[in-house]
């Protein structure tokens, strides 16, 4: 099985519209590792699109959030004016749709799909050491995780963590392979609100079996998502940062 892997949408249809473009073709099924609605603009044409086409979806901290399931008290003051949109804007269906989410990690074939630790969906697994610690908790070798819009992961290879490398800035595809008896955390990074300076909608795609993950990155409609959110009148810190990659 041939699989198109994304993670934190986040309401960008534009940068949705461009992967789905950009990987026509190339997979049979979709996962998506949650967060598909908060800061961007167009939550419910993201949540129906969904509906219809992702075939294994987990929860992310936002997609609880925007359906009630979370307080808002920790978040910072974008993102808790973002949820509160994305909750008025939300149809009933969508919500519920949410709500029904499963938490990670969920065993999928012979990997696992998490949005942010294993252990708790809203930790940010930023380091080798966090990964080590994650790795701890997770049965399969494979795992797949977002949250921190960062596209890359760790891999376990013995006693010694390696850091996947970056997808250069003019590149727009890498493959990466590992030997096997290794065990992997990787991130396909954010459709919707990439973090690494580089702001091209990222995901991966992966071939059930392999020992190798394709990273990619699609340029799409910037200015159009930056004026959808700045219509809708979010934060315009939200609209700014899509620029930028951040
Ligand atoms: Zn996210």
């Amino acid at each position: 099985m041939r699989y198109l892997i994304l993670s934190d949408i986040h309401a960008n249809w534009q940068a949705l519209e461009a992967v789905l473009a950009d990987a026509a073709g190339q997979y049979d099924r979709i996962l998506c590792l949650g967060d598909y609605v908060g800061y961007g603009a167009s939550p419910n044409e993201v949540v129906d699109w969904a509906r219809a086409h992702v075939s294994v979806n987990l929860r992310g901290n936002h997609d609880r959030a925007a359906c009630g399931l979370t307080s808002l008290d920790w978040f910072n003051d974008h993102a808790r004016a973002s949820a509160l949109w994305t909750m008025a804007e939300l149809s009933a269906e969508n919500k519920a749709w949410l709500r029904a989410l499963p938490q990670g990690p969920l065993p999928h074939e012979d990997f696992a799909l998490i949005h942010g630790a294993p252990l708790d969906e809203d930790e940010y697994i930023t380091s080798p050491d966090l990964a080590r610690d994650a790795l701890d908790y997770l049965e399969p070798a494979l795992a797949f995780f977002g949250h921190t819009h960062l596209q890359g992961g760790f891999v376990r290879a013995g006693r010694r963590m390696l850091t996947v490398p970056r997808l250069p800035a003019k590149e727009r595809a890498a493959v990466y392979e590992w030997q096997p008896g290794t065990r992997c955390l990787l991130n396909p990074g954010s459709v919707g609100q990439p973090r690494d300076r580089d702001r091209r909608a990222a995901y991966a795609l992966y071939e059930s079996g392999a020992h190798s993950l394709a990273y990619r990155r699609a340029e799409y409609d910037v200015p159009l998502a930056q004026a959808a959110i700045d219509a809708a009148g979010l934060p315009p810190i939200l609209s700014a940062r899509l620029a930028e990659g951040y």
